[in-house]
């Protein structure tokens, strides 16, 4: 084994290093991954957007259970959750889909390799598992991923003071929750423990929050979380974060500390690329950390290759499969590219908030005008029979060529919705394509059409 030279050898076993594994494999190269957990599919499927939506669903049932099926005439009295069964749950969820990465894998006749990986040169990585185990490869592919970032005067315990890896496992429900950052990572879990019944604080550094969202969006959003009952600071610089005795003190700058059984710490996450071997072999990064690369997702460094999180951009799972799989085909066709205008990103909470393409605030600042129709999901049958018309689609095409340049939604399965935009946007459709589109009835995406109709000032049901 030691002695076998292979075509690629992946550094890192997550969404954006196995679907690229595979896919090169599938290609006819030989290829090997190296990961430092036993269970491949990385920060996503063991620690990230498995195991948060599975409590996501979870606590979202038990909401609904208590405060929604009584307008259907059903009444449940009694209900409380088992948090040990829900872990368990989530856990079995994880297991399952690990498991079958690591059967893809062998499937595809990719070589696994467990430990830490150090690159010692353009070819060769250094696994540090069990054994002490050399790796030969004509070229290299490193997709270690992101940790979370950390924050000067926040003493992160893994414990009561934790991250998310910390909050997906919590083993009671906090009374007081403090969550630090209005991310989406930070809304989601923080919407889980809200409903399981903690009181939630969510602190955020800017004057808003889902920086980076369209900005309509995310004040309709802040707005249902409010009366979610999760209580927002905004403009509030964390300065510290430590345990008095057995409690949570968070200090903010020019504010009374906040007491609290739990901080979690969400504010973000940086690239995972110290320690890699980077620096003797001159591969650059920016000031940042994250491995700098050209269109072809190569190094500096002949044959050695990057994508993912590691790489910056939108850090999301299908960014780096995504990439995982240009970058191995471009590898061995010549061809193949991303296009970054049609990524989405879907925040899981309830309502779900959904984007994809450019939002109102980009096109106005890059000067490209516009024109938007916005569609209400109470003009929607399916809306309404499922219970739930607070939401919107916005469509936001170019004002002359009609071109969709963004779509931005927040209601309910809005991630669902957007799936139909980002294939728009990939076709470089026009809103007029979309809304000529027949959508069946009664279903939510007809709001999308909807949407479309009102770009063109043509509404049928608004
Ligand atoms: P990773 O998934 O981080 O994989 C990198 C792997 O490399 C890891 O297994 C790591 O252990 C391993 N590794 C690193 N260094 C070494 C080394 N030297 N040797 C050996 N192995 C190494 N994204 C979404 O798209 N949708 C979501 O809903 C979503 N929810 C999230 C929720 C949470 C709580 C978190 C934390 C993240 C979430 N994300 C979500 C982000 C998503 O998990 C990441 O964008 C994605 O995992 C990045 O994939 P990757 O392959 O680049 O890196």
């Amino acid at each position: 084994m030691a002695n076998e030279k292979f075509d690629l050898a992946v550094l890192g076993g997550g969404p954006g290093g196995y679907v690229a594994a595979i896919r090169a494999a599938q290609l006819g190269l030989r290829i090997a991954i190296i990961d430092d957990n036993e269970k491949f599919g990385g920060t996503c499927l063991r620690i990230g957007c498995i195991p948060s939506k599975a409590l996501l669903e979870s606590s979202h049932l038990y909401e609904e259970t208590r405060h929604h099926l009584a307008a259907h005439g059903i009444s449940a009295t009694g209900v409380s959750v088992d948090l040990a069964k829900l872990m368990e749950r989530k856990t079995k969820i994880v297991d399952a889909l690990t498991g079958g990465i690591n059967i893809l894998l062998k499937r595809n006749k990719v070589t696994m390799f467990v430990g830490r990986g150090v690159l010692r040169s353009p070819n060769l990585i250094e696994v540090n598992g069990a054994n002490r185990t050399e790796v030969h490869a004509a070229k290299i592919l490193i997709a270690t991923g992101s940790i979370p970032a950390s924050l000067p005067g926040v003493k992160v315990d893994g414990n009561l003071i934790g991250d998310s890896t910390t909050a997906i496992s919590y083993e009671s429900v906090p009374k007081r929750l403090v969550v630090i950052g209005a991310g989406y990572i930070g809304l989601e879990l923080g919407s889980v423990w809200n409903r399981l019944g903690s009181k939630v604080t969510v602190l955020e550094a800017m004057d808003r929050i889902l920086l980076g969202l369209d900005g309509e969006i995310a004040k309709l959003a802040h707005r249902t979380f409010v009366k979610q009952g999760i209580e927002f600071k905004t403009s509030a610089w964390v300065q510290s974060a430590e345990m008095h005795g057995s409690e949570c003190v968070v200090q903010c700058k020019d504010s009374e500390p906040i007491k609290a059984d739990r901080v979690l710490m969400c504010t973000g996450r940086v690239p995972n690329t110290t320690n890699l071997g980077l620096e003797q072999l001159k591969i650059t990064v920016d000031r940042r950390g994250f491995i700098q690369v050209d269109e072809k997702f190569e190094t500096k460094v002949t044959g050695v290759f990057a994508i993912g999180d590691c790489i910056g951009g939108a850090m999301l799972a299908h960014k780096a499969s995504e990439e995982g799989v240009a970058c191995v085909e471009r590898i061995v066709t010549g061809h193949a590219h991303v296009n970054y205008d049609a990524i989405p990103a879907i925040v899981y909470t309830s309502p779900e908030i959904a984007t994809v393409g450019k939002n109102e605030e980009q096109l106005t600042e890059a000067g490209i005008e516009f024109k938007k129709g916005v569609c209400p999901y109470g003009a929607n049958g399916r809306a309404r029979t499922l219970g739930d018309i607070d939401g919107r689609v916005k469509i936001l095409a170019h004002a002359s060529t009609d071109r969709i340049l963004g779509v931005h939604a927040i209601g309910l399965r809005a991630g669902d919705l957007i799936a139909e935009a980002a294939v728009a946007i990939n076709f470089g459709a026009s809103a007029e394509d979309l809304a000529r589109c027949c959508h069946a009835h009664p279903t939510l995406s007809e709001i999308m059409q909807e949407a479309a109709l009102i770009v063109a000032g043509r509404s049928i049901h608004t």
